[in-house]
């Protein structure tokens, strides 16, 4: 019952140990698992159940040990993310970014933030320094992706933090776009997780358009 005993490498169990996790929560104790099999998984989750690392853990893992995938020139206009953690709110996603930076210190993923209501700017210059990881709220994702500053051709992992509150907040006709976006690679070559405090059926809809066989997790 120890992280030490999910496989994740070194890099990251150094930065797990760095954050003094010791014990892993109820969710990351049975959700890493199955995310580390190629699973899809639909968890319940509420804030504070330690959810962020059990969708972070994964797919840093996932990039660590994937191969090597090229970084577009510098200066280059569109950035291609191999991950997306999709999230409700500005101060949900600058939550998930600050924890997911920790996770992946000195493992050379990169991970960058963008949400709405602040300047567009700071953010596509994160963005063109590179980008493995993206957090994003709906609607500004959908502003990047028009604007072509970001594809979603390469994505590996697809995450959806507190799923039932980004239905609650109308953005389903964003998620639904987003994804989109995303069904061009062969199928089965995206991981999803889904996460969420409430399974109404708009929930079970999403998860059975955007998931693949996948596993229902409620600790
Ligand atoms: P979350 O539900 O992801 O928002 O996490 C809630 C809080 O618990 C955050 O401050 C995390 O840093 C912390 N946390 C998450 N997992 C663990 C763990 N295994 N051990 C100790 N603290 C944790």
């Amino acid at each position: 019952n120890t992280f030490a005993e999910i496989d994740l490498g070194d890099a990251l169990n150094h930065n797990i140990r760095r954050c003094k996790y010791v014990k892993p929560t109820p969710v990351q104790r049975n959700a890493i698992p199955i995310s580390l099999a190629g699973r899809d998984l639909m968890a319940c989750a509420q804030t504070g159940s330690g959810k962020t690392a059990a969708f972070c853990f994964p797919i840093i893992s996932g990039i660590m040990t994937g191969q090597s995938v090229q970084r577009p020139p510098r200066g280059a206009r569109t950035v291609y993310p191999l991950a997306l953690i999709l999230s409700p709110t500005r101060e949900l996603s600058m939550q998930i970014h600050e924890e997911a930076r920790k996770f992946s210190y000195q493992t050379g993923v990169r991970v960058v933030v963008a949400y709405g209501g602040a300047p567009i700017n700071q953010q596509l210059r994160e963005l063109e320094r590179g980008v493995d990881i993206l957090v994003a709220t709906p609607g500004r994702l959908v502003d990047l992706l028009e604007r072509a500053r970001v594809s979603l051709q390469m994505i590996r992992y697809l995450a959806l933090d507190e799923a039932d509150r980004m239905l609650d907040m109308g953005f389903e006709p964003q998620i639904r776009k987003i994804v989109e976006q995303m069904d061009m690679p062969p199928p089965g070559a995206r991981q999803t997780m889904l996460f969420s405090a409430t399974f109404p059926k708009e929930i079970q809809r999403l998860a059975s358009d955007f998931l693949s066989n996948y596993i229902f997790l409620a600790v």
